[in-house]
């Protein structure tokens, strides 16, 4: 269950970032997080609204935009994305090659604030 450090984590963020620029009541805050990050949107929220009680972020609402993961292919150059609930070997869609890089798909990003 490493949602629970990822949500103490996020919280923690916002209420620095409270604190540093005031307001006194989180509403929302947005995250990006990365397809391979395995993280489950209702879990960051079940946890969040756990840990945030009594603070400035109770009963704040948590926003998730996922990026998909993609690779950059050493061989031929060109990039594709990949189910990764599919188990399979992972090679490049149009050349074969095992050579890539990760792109996008790990991010975990606190990307907005909204506090009032
Ligand atoms: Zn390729």
């Amino acid at each position: 269950m490493h949602e629970l450090a990822v949500t103490k984590s996020i919280l923690k963020l916002a209420l620095d970032h409270t604190a540093r620029n005031g307001g006194t009541q989180i509403l929302k805050i947005h995250l990006v997080i990365g397809e391979m990050r395995n993280l489950e949107e209702d879990w960051i929220q079940r946890y969040f609204d756990y840990i945030a009680k009594g603070t400035p972020a109770q009963g704040a609402v948590i926003n998730v935009a996922k990026t998909p993961v993609v690779f950059a292919c050493k061989t031929c150059g060109r990039s594709f994305s990949t189910d990764l609930h599919v188990d399979q070997k992972l090679v490049c869609i149009h050349c074969g090659s095992f050579e890539y890089d990760l792109v996008t798909g790990r991010e975990l990003i606190v990307e907005k604030i909204e506090v009032c």
